[in-house]
């Protein structure tokens, strides 16, 4: 059992992505924690299989320790540094209060440099954009700091393997772009400086509303007290940064509702670092509503939506974990005609990139059938993936075709075009779930979610159950029609 007085790597993961949790895994009541989500426990198991199937493809010979726990791992891993080993798997580090469990410990020299076997994509953004995942950093940054400290590393350029086959290099000490001038080394630091404050009770940490909350084993109790303190979180897309900016002012919701936000603005700023006085006002104006027990949704900017005889509500489901699109949903809808409607499904038969390419051309030509009419999808995710797709099997569609295809003139994002840019609802989220469940509509699983489809995805694959199948289409048939009952709520909007 690990000492709670140690700094690891998970720690630094967590609180890159929300400080509050390292807070509660460590001074939370463990009865108040949720089970963890069936979703997360697949992505732990795929990373396990992931790493395991990484190491019995590496060629040269190395030290594998992942069989050894606690001090036995960490003794032999300073035997195996001490001869000089090439490569150890499996290793356990530690200096003073940091404690690390490198998946690599590579000799670079006469030291070492460590990595980590990811099941993810080594960086994020694409080519010449990709930026170092900060969670993988500042992991690899400890690790970096321990061999430091031991006298035992020979550079802050640690690695990832990630899931392309690649070996991509953290320079610790880079910065990020002319726009992003941190480097990881810094954000480590002062990482770590949270930690340490954490742990000591220095920092009070508060929950915070946001898109990763629904897959984390607190959230029920998160929620809870969210709900309890009013947290101006619970506003959509306000998040931790600019609640702790306001929070000078406002602690709650109601606070913000019956203020008088003029006071705060100075010409083009207002008294709060990081927000305009545009911005305040749309949060002055969400708080109204969302404090309003009777508000509405409304129009905040006209809104025009093409007409069509023809109207295609589209959704895919992608499994990030085998880089794969199994699924484009679409129903269509005839002359507005929705007692009418109905649902046209391309589901990949097995996870192979034939699969793949047959459903994505069927899928193509479903709506090149179709033409003229109206593609409405929820957020940028379909276009992004038909835009892989197409580089992928360019036998399928051009380039031209597709930025056609989602061209405004014939394709609505609702989520980016419409609800984000025109519309005000009195919801904490504005997700395509809430919004539809807001309008009325319920989905046919107790349980719908894009992770979950993913879980059901491969439980499909490992077992043939045609039950599981049917799950998966209902749930992208119910996302389809929650499209086209969010299209129908916009329509009806009042104006602001
Ligand atoms: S539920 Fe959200 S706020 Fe609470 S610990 Fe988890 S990620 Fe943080």
């Amino acid at each position: 059992m690990v000492s709670k007085s140690f700094i690891t790597a998970a720690m630094l993961y967590d609180i890159v992505r929300c400080p509050h949790r390292p807070s509660m895994d460590l001074f939370g009541n463990p009865t108040d924690r949720d089970e963890i989500n069936p979703f997360v426990q697949l992505l732990w198991e795929k990373g396990t299989s992931f790493e395991k199937e990484v190491i019995s493809g590496v060629g040269e010979t190395f030290v594998d320790l992942s069989r050894f726990a606690g001090d036995e791992k960490e003794q032999k891993t300073m035997e195996a540094m001490e001869n000089g080993a090439p490569l150890i798997y499996g290793g356990r580090i530690s200096a003073d209060d940091l404690l690390g469990d490198p998946d690599l410990l590579r000799l670079e020299g006469s030291a070492y440099v460590a990595g980590d076997i990811k099941s993810g994509s080594g960086d994020e953004g694409f080519e010449d954009n990709a930026k170092l995942k900060k969670h993988y950093g500042v992991q690899l940054a400890l690790y970096t700091d321990i061999l430091e400290r031991k006298g035992l590393s020979s550079s802050r350029q640690p690695f990832v393997w990630d899931i392309h086959g690649e070996e991509v290099t953290y320079g610790l000490e880079e910065p990020q772009g002319k726009r992003a001038p941190w480097t990881v080394w810094e954000l480590y630091k002062n990482t770590l400086l949270e930690a340490r404050a954490i742990i000591a009770k220095e920092a009070r940490t508060k929950p915070a509303y946001g898109g990763g909350c629904k897959l984390c084993h607190w959230y029920t109790a998160c929620l809870r007290t969210l709900d309890r303190s009013n947290d101006l979180t619970l506003l959509p897309e306000l998040g931790r940064t600019k609640r702790d900016a306001l929070s000078p002012a406002f602690s709650k919701i109601i606070d913000l509702a019956s203020s008088n936000i003029e006071e705060f603005v100075k010409g083009r700023k207002t008294d709060f670092p990081g927000i305009g006085p545009d911005t305040l006002r749309k949060f002055h104006n969400r708080a109204k509503l969302v404090s309003d027990t009777s508000g509405k949704p409304y129009q905040t900017n006209p809104i025009v939506l093409p007409s069509s005889e023809i109207e295609l509500f589209f959704d895919i489901e992608v499994d990030p974990m085998r880089d794969l699109c199994y699924l484009h949903g679409f129903v269509e809808r005839r002359n507005g005609d929705t007692a009418q409607e109905r649902y046209i499904a391309f589901f990949t038969d097995d996870t192979s990139a034939a699969e793949e390419e047959r459903a994505f051309r069927e899928a193509w030509n479903f709506i090149k059938e179709r033409q003229p009419c109206i593609v409405y999808y929820y957020s940028k995710y379909e276009r992004t993936i038909w835009r892989q797709l197409q580089n992928k099997y360019p036998s399928v569609c051009s380039v031209e075709e597709i930025e056609e295809l989602f061209d405004p003139a014939s394709s609505i994002d609702l989520y980016f075009d419409v609800v984000k840019k025109a519309t005000e609802w009195p919801t904490r989220d504005h997700s395509i779930k809430t919004l539809a469940k807001y309008l009325g509509f319920n989905w046919r699983d107790t349980n719908p979610s894009g992770a979950a489809s993913i879980e059901w995805f491969d439980r499909w694959i490992e077992s043939s159950d045609p039950e599981i199948k049917q799950r998966i289409l209902d749930y992208n048939e119910d996302d389809c029609i929650a499209t086209r009952v969010l299209l129908d709520g916009i329509r009806q909007l009042g104006e602001f």
